[in-house]
């Protein structure tokens, strides 16, 4: 995993639309998040806060660092291009992790 990562924000890429080489614009796909989602998960989120509740705490055993379990420190991510000429959108196929992530303007 690499700690931080920038990213141009002007780049040439294949496009397969074009089926060309283009000059694209970098996005960043938002991911995950508290979304009002499906019902299912509306479920899971109820029951975390009713266990959350009261005195006693979380049931969970806590995240502490260094241990094998526990929330990841870094955020996966997700690149969108952009083309210039035809204007569709491509998503990049690999995600990756990072601990910060930057797209520079040029
Ligand atoms: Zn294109």
């Amino acid at each position: 995993m690499v700690i931080n990562i920038k990213v141009p924000k002007d780049v040439m890429r294949h496009c397969p639309t074009c089926r060309k080489h283009t000059a694209q614009t970098t996005e960043q796909v938002k991911t995950a998040g508290r979304r009002s989602g499906s019902a299912l998960k509306q479920g899971t989120r109820r029951k975390t806060g009713y266990l959350h509740k009261g005195y006693g705490g979380s049931p969970y055993p806590k995240i502490e660092h260094g241990s094998k379990f526990g929330a990841k420190t870094s955020h996966k991510i997700m690149l969108r291009y952009k083309c210039k000429e035809c204007g569709k959108k491509n998503q990049a196929r690999t995600a990756f992790r990072a601990k910060k992530f930057e797209i520079k303007k040029a």
